[in-house]
């Protein structure tokens, strides 16, 4: 697929005027410890119920998804054994530093539970429809992309601020030394995606198929697939923020799930009707 160039110049941003104050008093209470609290529960403590992972928004099905192709990621939360080959891909793919990361692998624990301990839940950039970090961002660095829905970034055009880093409520977003820029996940669209290939480095390199990516406006994509059907629950993190987040999670063990991936029958979830 070949993707028109984008004009950077042309396109709007909302500058900091628009940053709630309920995000700028967020702003100012994460203050310096937000790089620290990532593992320590501000994600998981907030994780969502089913329901609000339709959260694009839009009256039909497909038109619901503004993008085209509308690149999203569907995280089956119990095929993820903590191997961090993504990790390992991404960084790669990315040149990543040591220090930094575009994906991570958080572990929660339960206490008291007889048959699983533990948890392994990978995060990455939500890429939202709703971002903060772009309506933040006072230099139009970083920027949703208009075809695709990517929150990509421009590198040259960051001041290196951080208001981003403040602005994202999923801390998906480091400062690169070696950019002298902030970075994040493109859902590798500068090494991989506008090269021609179809897959992330995270999601090719799982083993186990606990990262699906694919394109949330075809209803014969397996990301729609799983996305609308009915059998199991799909959440999204901190819907609370009402960003719109594309990524999206479900535990991904039932069997109605492998059934869709073996490309069987299931029925279509059609959220104008709820
Ligand atoms: S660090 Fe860069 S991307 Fe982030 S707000 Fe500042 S200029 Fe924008
Ligand atoms: S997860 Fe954070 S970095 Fe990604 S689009 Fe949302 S606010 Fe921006």
């Amino acid at each position: 697929m070949k993707f028109p160039k984008i004009n950077f110049d042309n396109m709007k941003n909302e500058g900091t005027s628009s940053v709630t104050p309920q995000e700028r008093r967020k702003f100012l209470k994460l203050g310096l410890a937000v790089a620290g609290v990532y593992a320590g529960g501000k994600i998981l403590s907030l994780t969502s119920i089913v329901g609000t992972a339709h959260a694009s928004g839009g009256s039909s099905i497909v038109k619901k998804y503004p993008y085209n192709p509308h690149y999203s990621m569907v995280i089956r939360q119990s095929l993820c054994i903590d191997c961090e080959k993504c990790v390992e891909s991404c960084n790669k793919t990315n040149h990543v530093p040591e220090y930094g990361y575009r994906t991570r692998i958080l572990t929660k624990k339960y206490s008291g539970t007889l048959d699983k301990q533990v948890e392994f839940i990978p995060v990455l950039c939500n890429h939202c429809n709703d971002a903060p970090c772009v309506r933040a961002c006072p230099t139009r660095a970083t920027f949703k992309d208009p075809i695709t829905g990517i929150v990509r970034m421009e590198s040259k055009k960051c001041i290196g601020c951080k208001t981003c880093i403040l602005a994202c409520p999923y801390d998906a977003r480091y400062f690169s030394a070696e950019r002298r820029a902030v970075d994040k996940c493109d859902f590798c669209w500068e090494e991989r995606l506008s090269k021609g290939e179809t897959q992330t480095g995270c999601s090719s390199a799982c083993p186990t198929g606990a990262r699906t990516f694919g394109n949330l406006t075809d209803p014969e994509n397996i990301v729609y697939k799983l996305v609308h059907q009915l059998e199991e629950q799909v959440w999204v993190l901190r819907p609370a923020d009402d960003t719109k987040p594309n990524i999206f999670y479900m535990k991904g063990n039932m069997r109605s799930v492998d059934n869709i991936l073996n490309g069987q029958k299931f029925k279509y979830f059609d959220p104008d009707k709820v």
